[in-house]
C-alpha cells in the first residue's frame, strides 16, 4: 500500500458540503489503494474569528491561552470530517496533534516540531482507518511531565503535513488548496502567469513572496530537509498542481525535525576573480549592454552587485572564474572605451558559502559568518545573501583558515564541507519564476570605515533586533576620507526600530549617517539553471532597459538574480521580465 499524506485547507473545509465533498475525495482515493493520513486546518476563517473573539476581552492574552482557544479550530474540522467519512463508509478516525504525538517546543503560539511518535498512527494504520489529523498543533512534553497544548504559527498546518510524512515516510505529501497550484509570477499583475509543474524547494524559498502564499516556508524547508515529495494542488478539480522537489534526503536526528542545524553546508570555490567596473553612466541600458557584451564574449558571469549611484553614475562588480578573467576584463574594456568609466580587477579570490534552509528568516546566521570572518581578521571583499545562502568574497590565501574557523562556528562535519563542488548542469530552466516584493525599502549608511567587522557590525546590530537585511551591497568605490558605503534593503515594517538601532551603532564612526533611498520594489528571477547558463543577467537588465526603467541596485545569489528599482515601474517591470523568458502561456 502506498501512504499518502493529504492536507486540506480551511477555505477547502469552509462549510459542511465543503467538508462532504472532501470527504468524497478522500474517499475516492482510498479505493485506489493508497493509505491515508489526512491533515486538516480549521474551517474558512475560523482562526481569525477565535483571534478577534479573544481581543474583544484583552489586549493582551497569555500565549498559553491563545493556544488553548486557537487549537480548538481544528478539532472542529477533525471531528465533523471523520464523522462524514464513516458517513460515506469509509471507516476513519480523529486524533488531535497531541493524541497523534506530535510532540513541539514550549514556545506557546509559534512552536517548532521536535519529534513525531507515530507509534498510535502505524496502529491505526495497520487496522486500515483513515486518520484525520489536527494541523497546526501539537504537545509540549512540558517541565515536569506537565504536557501543554501548543500550536505552530499561523499557516501551520502545511508544516504539521509535511512533517508528519517525513516521519512516517509517506511516499507523497498532497496539499489540496484553493489555488491550483505555484503559479510563475503573480497573476494579479500579469495576466499570463501559468503553473509549472514543478520546482525545486530551493527555488520555491528564493521566491519567498511568491511562494509563501501558497505554502508555509517552514513546510519547505521540512520538505527539503528530508526529502519529502510535496505536491500543491486545487481541492476543486482533479489536476495534478506543482510537484515540490528536493534533493536532499536527511534521516530524522535526535536533532528533531524543525531543530536541525540552521547551516546545513559550507562551500569553498577557488580561483575566482572581481572585476569592478566605477564611474560608469548611470542610465538605463548600461548594464544590459555589458551584461550582454560578456555573454556573447562566452563569459559566464557569478555574482553581480550593484552599489546605489553616486548623483550620476555607477559602480558594478561581478565575478568570474579566474580563468576567464583576461577574456571577461577585455570585453568591458571595450565598452568602457564607449561609455566611459573605470575598470580594475583582482585575481586570487575565493568565495565561501554557507547555505541551509533555516537561514531563512534567522537574521543571526548571516551576522555570525560576517563576525566569525572578521574575528579571523579576515577582509570580505563581496557580500550576496539569499533566503537560503550567503555567500562571501574573501582573499584566497585566508580560505582554509575561513573554513575552518565558519566550519568550527557552525559545527559542520567533514561531509557538510565541500572545497570547490562540482556543479552538473541540470538542465533545469535559467528562470523557473519571478517574485516582486513590495514591502521593502532602500537604506544606506553612507561613510563607514572600511575595514574588517564593519558589514557585521551593521548585520549584528540589526539581527539581535530580530530584523532580517537583504540584497546587501558594499560599494567598491571609496570616498575621499576612505570610508565606504553600504546599502540594503529590509522590510517596511522593521523601518523604525532598524533606524534607531543604526543610529546607535554609527555614533561611534565620524561622518557616517543613513540615508532612506526613494520608494523601492524588489523584483527577483529565480532558477535552479541559472548558474549553468550564459547571459541572463544580461536578458534581465535588457527587459528593464527596453522599458526605459533605471536599475537602483543589483545583487544575485547562485540562483537568484534581484534587482531593485523605483517602485512606479514595479508591475511592468515584472511582466517585461516575465515575458521575456516565456514563462506566460502564449508567450513566444
Ligand atoms: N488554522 C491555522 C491558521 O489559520 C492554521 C492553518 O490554517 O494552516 O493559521
Ligand atoms: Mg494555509
Amino acid at each position: 500500500m502506498t501512504l499518502l499524506v493529504q492536507k486540506f485547507g480551511g477555505t477547502s473545509l469552509g462549510s459542511i458540503e465543503r467538508i462532504k465533498a472532501v470527504a468524497q475525495k478522500i474517499k475516492s482515493s482510498k479505493e485506489k489503494g493508497n493509505d491515508l493520513v489526512v491533515v486538516v486546518s480549521a474551517m474558512g476563517h475560523t482562526t481569525d474569528e477565535l483571534t478577534n473573539l479573544a481581543s474583544q476581552i484583552t489586549i493582551h492574552p497569555p500565549h498559553r491561552e491563545m493556544d488553548m482557544l486557537l487549537a480548538t479550530g481544528e478539532q472542529v474540522s477533525i471531528s465533523l470530517l471523520t464523522m462524514a467519512l464513516n458517513e460515506l463508509g469509509t471507516p476513519a478516525i480523529s486524533l488531535t496533534g497531541t493524541q497523534a504525538g506530535i510532540i513541539t517546543e514550549s514556545a506557546h503560539g509559534r512552536a517548532r516540531i521536535l519529534e513525531i511518535r507515530t507509534d498510535r498512527i502505524k496502529n491505526l494504520l495497520e487496522q486500515s482507518k483513515t486518520i484525520v489529523i489536527a494541523g497546526f498543533q501539537g504537545t509540549s512534553l512540558g517541565i515536569g511531565g506537565i504536557a501543554e497544548i501548543t500550536t505552530l504559527g499561523r499557516g501551520g498546518s502545511d508544516t504539521s503535513a509535511v512533517a508528519l510524512a517525513a516521519a512516517l515516510e509517506a511516499e507523497k505529501c498532497e496539499i489540496y488548496t484553493d489555488v491550483p497550484g505555484v503559479l510563475t509570477t503573480d497573476p494579479r499583475i500579469v495576466k499570463n502567469a501559468q503553473l509549472m509543474k514543478s520546482i525545486s524547494c530551493d527555488e520555491m524559498l528564493e521566491l519567498a513572496s511568491l511562494g509563501a502564499a501558497v505554502l508555509h516556508p517552514r513546510a519547505v524547508e521540512i520538505a527539503r530537509n528530508f526529502g519529502v515529495t510535496l505536491v500543491v494542488k486545487s481541492s476543486w478539480d482533479n489536476l495534478d498542481g506543482t510537484t515540490l522537489t528536493s534533493k536532499k534526503n536527511h534521516i530524522i536526528s535526535k536533532g528533531g525535525i524543525e531543530h536541525r542545524s540552521p547551516v546545513d553546508g559550507l562551500e569553498l570555490l577557488e580561483h575566482q576573480a572581481v572585476i569592478a567596473l566605477s564611474n560608469i553612466p548611470d542610465r538605463p541600458g548600461i548594464a544590459a549592454d555589458l551584461f550582454e557584451t560578456l555573454s556573447a564574449g562566452g563569459v559566464n558571469v557569478d555574482l553581480i552587485i550593484q552599489a546605489t549611484h553616486q548623483i550620476n553614475s555607477n559602480d558594478i562588480t561581478f565575478t568570474v572564474a579566474e580563468n576567464e578573467l583576461d577574456n571577461a576584463h577585455a570585453q568591458c574594456k571595450k565598452l568602457i572605451n564607449t561609455i566611459g568609466g573605470e575598470i580594475s580587477s583582482q585575481k586570487n579570490l575565493t568565495k565561501l558559502s554557507i547555505y541551509g534552509a533555516g537561514i531563512m528568516g534567522r537574521p543571526g546566521i548571516a551576522s555570525s559568518l560576517f563576525q566569525t570572518l572578521s574575528d579571523s581578521g579576515i577582509n570580505i571583499r563581496l557580500i550576496a545573501t539569499s533566503e537560503v545562502k550567503v555567500s562571501c568574497v574573501i582573499d584566497a590565501e585566508s580560505g582554509k583558515k575561513a573554513l575552518r574557523s565558519v566550519g568550527d562556528f557552525f559545527k559542520l562535519n567533514d561531509k557538510q564541507v565541500t572545497l570547490n563542488p562540482i556543479n552538473e548542469n541540470n538542465k533545469e530552466p535559467e528562470v523557473r519564476g519571478i517574485a516582486l516584493d513590495k514591502d521593502q525599502i532602500q537604506v544606506s549608511v553612507k561613510n563607514v570605515p572600511d575595514k574588517p567587522g564593519t558589514a557585521s557590525s551593521i548585520c549584528s546590530t540589526l539581527a539581535e533586533k530580530n530584523i532580517s537585511l537583504d540584497t546587501i551591497v558594499q560599494s567598491e568605490r571609496k570616498h575621499k576620507d576612505k570610508t565606504k558605503d553600504i546599502s540594503f534593503t529590509l522590510k517596511k515594517n522593521d523601518r523604525s526600530e532598524a533606524k534607531f538601532a543604526l543610529e546607535e551603532l554609527i555614533s561611534d564612526w565620524k561622518g557616517s549617517k543613513i540615508e532612506e533611498g526613494n520608494a523601492i520594489v524588489r523584483i527577483s528571477a529565480v532558477g535552479s539553471g541559472m548558474p549553468f547558463t550564459k547571459g541572463t543577467a544580461g536578458k534581465i537588465f535588457r527587459a528593464l532597459a527596453n522599458q526605459n526603467i533605471n536599475i537602483e541596485m543589483i545583487a544575485t545569489s547562485e540562483i537568484r538574480t534581484t534587482c531593485i528599482i523605483s517602485e512606479k515601474y514595479g508591475e511592468i517591470a515584472l511582466n517585461e521580465i516575465h515575458s521575456c523568458f516565456h514563462l506566460g502561456k502564449n508567450d513566444i
